[in-house]
């Protein structure tokens, strides 16, 4: 049982609840009925979101070009700094190369200049050598031409005679040489070079003792003339070489332009000058005059004598 007081409480607690809802359901009314408001609210809200995005971004931004400036400038150094090392290294090498190649050349010139001395002495004693037996030559030939005048012999057969003679001289010392190849074990090939009546350079064939096959008499005979006379071309000599020029020898008595090849023997398996091949009949832009058969028994007899050894 309440008493009367209790009720009027309720009352008045339930007038009050009726009162809350009523507000309440009056500032919804209130809210639904004015959109305005809340739409503001959110574009407020809206604005200051963007405002506080944009320094966000503006910040990030800063942050990551402060970042990417450091960065750069980290990789800047860093890559100077390798550059400089590169650069350190390279120089370092550059010179160690070139010292090293400095070196090589002062040997290999050293080394040259002692074998051109070498040559150069060599050529000198041979033409000294020559020269007393050229003396005695030409001492034989004045009294040979004397006995011939007095024998009324034709001075046209007395000119030939001391011509032949004079190639004959040549041709022994060629001979001479290709001996000295056949004592060391290679196919007897001599060969001299003349220039005024002066053997100039000589050769024979190294192509065992040198293992090497471009170590012919002629070639190597060239070489030195070539070496002597300061030039590839060797005009007014006259070349004399106990067997006929192979293709490569003949090619380079044509390159040396030569004019004048005295040859003994012919070589049937690898003659250059009209044996295999002739190579004057190509349209090369040399052509020199060829003369063949002196001392050709001599030349032969020693090539035979060597292969007959060698079986
Ligand atoms: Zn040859």
């Amino acid at each position: 049982m309440y008493t009367e007081k209790q009720n009027t409480e309720q009352e008045n607690y339930g007038k009050q609840i009726n009162k809350q809802d009523n507000f309440q359901i009056f500032a919804e009314q209130k809210n639904s009925d004015c959109p305005e408001n809340n739409q503001q609210d959110i574009v407020k809200q809206i604005n200051s979101n963007k405002e506080i995005d944009t320094q966000n971004t503006k910040q990030q931004t800063d942050i990551r070009k402060g970042f990417d400036e450091q960065d750069t400038k980290h990789k800047i150094n860093n890559s100077k700094e390798i550059n400089q090392q590169n650069i350190a290294k390279q120089t370092k090498n550059h010179i160690e190369f070139k010292e090293r190649n400095i070196e090589q050349n002062i040997v290999s010139h050293k080394k040259s200049v002692t074998q051109n001395v070498d040559r150069q002495i060599d050529i000198q004693k041979a033409i000294d050598k020559h020269d007393v037996r050229q003396c005695k030559n030409a001492h034989k030939q004045d009294n040979d031409r004397r006995n011939n005048r007095q024998k009324n012999a034709k001075p046209q057969n007395s000119k030939t005679q001391d011509t032949e003679h004079y190639h004959i001289e040549f041709m022994k010392k060629a001979l001479e040489l290709a001996k000295i190849a056949a004592e060391n074990g290679d196919v007897p090939v001599g060969c001299v070079i003349v220039r005024d009546g002066k053997i100039i350079a000589e050769g024979y064939n190294r192509r065992q003792t040198d293992k090497n096959a471009v170590s012919h008499a002629e070639t190597e005979a060239i070489s030195s003339a070539c070496c002597l006379l300061g030039g590839w071309r060797l005009p007014g000599c006259s070349i004399y070489v106990t067997l006929e020029p192979c293709p490569m020898c003949a090619g380079a008595i044509i390159n040396a332009r030569i004019p004048e090849v005295y040859i003994a023997a012919r070589d049937s398996k690898s003659g250059a000058f009209g044996s295999v091949l002739n190579l004057r009949n190509y349209p090369l832009n040399h052509k020199p005059d060829l003369h063949f058969g002196i001392m050709e028994t001599e030349s032969a007899d020693l090539l035979r004598d060597f292969f007959r050894k060698l079986r």
